[in-house]
């Protein structure tokens, strides 16, 4: 017997037949003698559509309110699979964040969980009901909604079992597991059995949407143990353990993308002490996360600034660089939405050396101009044209010999 949460992501409860697809298997589970959480995710599409009535309605819109909106689609969801549990005989009810509580802290849209109190839980999971937990939501210390940002129901699903100290986190989602890259777009990309914490979370870091980044960053830190598999099939999915639970290590484990990115660059700042201060400081205290940056050399005492960020604080960011334009004496602001970046990771990084060369050649064979690199320990980034996602991503999955036969 064992204490399992099994998380369903969008496509696994986008409409009722696939609800009670979920509930069969949650049955299924639980009738093997094992106690069993659910935490859902809003169905498919939905989270999106809410998202574009708040945007419809205003561009610097109150995070408070596009929480309050954009929380509904999971309590939707966690009710329905209760109803759908019931229906075939499972004691099963639904949670909203603030009824178990979880609560979080005040980062509108993308709020950080600080504890959730598992007692009650506990105790109706002994007496063999299921809880049903919406996703993606909590309550801050306002007593308001909150939501962890986009993907957040992976958080609250390993949240939820560190906190009733399960014994694994399923997250069962539309692909069989975690591959070398997005299968939806390199046909030849290989599901891996195993992958190690350290690199799921920098492929989770820079796009790959499989996991949300913070849930496997909690994973890590509350030692949970998390499988990914899919809804749709009955076979094994991928561990993500610590890295010495491998045996073969590639050099390069993953391909990731992210589309989700826009480029600014403040032409001619002047080159002085306190540049960057005065440039990043009022973006991070407005909670605009600033990824990638490149300072020019200077001839002639101003430089150029570019920098990345999230495309969907693009409004936000320029009106803070128009609100600060005196106090860092910018001439020109340039900024560019049709960027993607693109990251190879791996841990046997830290012990080979090329891995970025063997990047850079393989784009320039196929014509791909580099517009900003960023490295880590055990991933190399680069910032590149949005028209050539799908060519770089494939071009780098061939190159570091990772297609599938
Ligand atoms: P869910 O709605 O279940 O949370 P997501 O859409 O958030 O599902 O995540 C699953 C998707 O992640 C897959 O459909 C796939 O396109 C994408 N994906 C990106 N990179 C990978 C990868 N390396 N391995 C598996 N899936 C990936
Ligand atoms: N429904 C939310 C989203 O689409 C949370 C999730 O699916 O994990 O971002
Ligand atoms: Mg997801």
């Amino acid at each position: 017997m064992a204490r399992l949460v099994m998380k369903f992501g969008g496509t696994s409860v986008a409409d009722l037949d696939r609800i009670r697809n979920v509930a069969q298997r949650v049955k299924r589970v639980q009738d093997a003698g094992n106690e069993v959480a659910v935490v859902v995710s809003a169905m498919s599409g939905v989270t999106n559509q809410l998202v574009g009535y708040v945007q419809g309605l205003a561009a610097l819109y109150d995070a408070r309110e596009y929480d309050a909106v954009v929380a509904t689609g999971e309590q939707v969801t966690a009710g329905l699979t209760a109803i759908a549990l019931q229906e075939i005989g499972v004691d099963a009810r639904s949670w909203q964040g603030w009824q178990i509580p979880l609560r979080t802290d005040d980062a509108h849209g993308r709020a950080r969980i600080e504890s959730i109190d598992g007692t009650d839980l506990i105790a109706r999971m002994q007496a063999g009901q299921v809880p049903v937990v919406a996703g993606f939501q909590g309550i801050g210390p306002r007593n308001r909604i909150t939501t962890l940002g986009r993907g957040g129901s992976d958080t609250s699903a390993v949240a939820l079992a560190a906190a009733i100290r399960a014994d694994r986190c399923d997250i069962y989602t539309d692909v069989d597991g975690v591959y070398t890259t997005d299968p939806r777009i390199v046909a030849k990309a290989r599901k891996l059995d195993k992958i190690a914490y350290e690199e799921m979370l920098e492929l989770a870091s820079v796009g790959a949407k499989v996991l949300q980044t913070r849930s496997v960053e909690l994973a890590m830190k509350e030692r949970v143990r998390i499988q990914v598999l899919s809804s749709f099939a009955d076979l094994p999915g991928t561990l993500v353990v610590d890295e010495d639970e491998i045996v073969e290590k590639e050099i390069v484990s993953g391909i990731a993308y992210s589309r989700d990115e826009a480029k600014i660059t403040m032409r001619r700042v002047p080159d002085r002490p306190g540049i960057a201060a005065a440039i990043f400081g009022p973006l991070s205290g407005a909670g605009v996360n600033v990824d990638m940056i490149v300072q020019n050399m200077s001839a002639d005492g101003t430089t150029d600034m570019t920098f990345t960020i999230g495309r969907t604080d693009l409004p936000r960011a320029r009106a803070i660089m128009n609100e600060h334009r005196a106090s860092i004496g910018w001439t020109e602001m340039l900024t560019d939405p049709d960027v993607a970046k693109i990251s190879v990771v791996g841990v046997g990084m830290r012990s080979h050396t090329g891995v970025a060369n063997t990047m850079f050649s393989a784009l320039a064979s196929k014509g791909i101009n580099i517009q900003v690199i960023s490295t880590s320990e055990i991933k190399v980034s680069v910032l590149i044209g949005a028209e050539y996602t799908e060519l770089a991503v494939r071009a780098l999955h061939t190159a570091y010999g990772l297609d599938a036969a």
